[in-house]
């Protein structure tokens, strides 16, 4: 792969599966970017700050080292050095997660060290797969190949439901849904960049497909 692969949608449509595997078989880098937000949202809750209060919010979001790795195999994130993976994942970050993300001066910051992070792993690797809601619209729009995953809500708050208890966490396919619901309707209706599908990218819906169909479909597209 050559370049960046813009992987943009809602949760619960398989992007974070996908794109590990995507970027494995195209032997690319691989980039979480909702990690990134979720990092920042729990060092706000843990620095007792009101996800709401933007001021504090950017303050938090300047002071605090973010480590992401870029492996599709062993993906990693650490806030300093503590490995955070599985805390960024729970119920306390997923529902201030929007709130945090809504506030410009963190995107502002964050979109920068993607496009850091992106260029030095598409200057020593080749290509990256990217993930995440403004990827095709703001962080990498030149990007030659963007695709916006979609699928019905309930297959989403399955897949989520199923996610969350694996993780050991637990979950009912209607918890599930009304947390994906709100999360989205409180991402695309934010003022700073949007969850929205980049004009050019090419829209794929999962509600059918399974991991394996969707890999298929977005390689194709990529060796073009
Ligand atoms: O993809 P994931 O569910 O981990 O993303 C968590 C949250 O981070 C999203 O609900 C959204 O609020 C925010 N996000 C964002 N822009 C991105 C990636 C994630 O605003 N590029």
């Amino acid at each position: 792969l050559r370049g960046v692969v813009a992987l943009d949608g809602p949760s619960g449509t398989g992007k974070t599966t996908v794109a590990r595997k995507l970027a494995a078989k195209l032997s690319a880098g691989y980039l979480d970017t909702g990690a990134m937000y979720r990092v920042v949202t729990l060092a706000v809750l843990r620095a007792g700050v009101d996800p709401a209060d933007a001021e504090r919010v950017a303050e938090v979001a300047r002071s605090i080292e973010l480590n992401i790795g870029t492996s599709p195999e062993r993906p990693s994130v650490a806030l300093g050095d503590e490995d955070v993976a599985a805390e960024i994942r729970g119920p306390e970050v997923t529902l201030a997660v929007s709130p945090v993300s809504a506030v410009p001066a963190v995107r502002e910051l964050l979109v920068a060290e993607q496009r850091r992070i992106i260029a030095e792993v598409v200057d020593a690797q080749g290509g990256i797969v990217v993930e995440g809601r403004d990827i095709g619209t703001v962080v990498t729009p030149d990007s030659p190949l963007k695709v916006f995953l979609t699928a019905s809500s309930d297959v989403r708050a399955k897949r989520r439901s199923a996610q969350d208890s694996a993780a050991g966490r637990e979950s009912t396919v209607d918890d599930a849904k009304a947390s994906v619901e709100r999360r989205d309707k409180l991402d695309s209706t934010r003022t700073a960049s949007p969850l929205r599908k980049a004009e050019d990218a090419v829209p794929v819906d999962t509600s059918e497909l399974n991991i394996d169909q969707v890999i298929v479909a977005l390689a194709e597209l990529a060796s073009q």
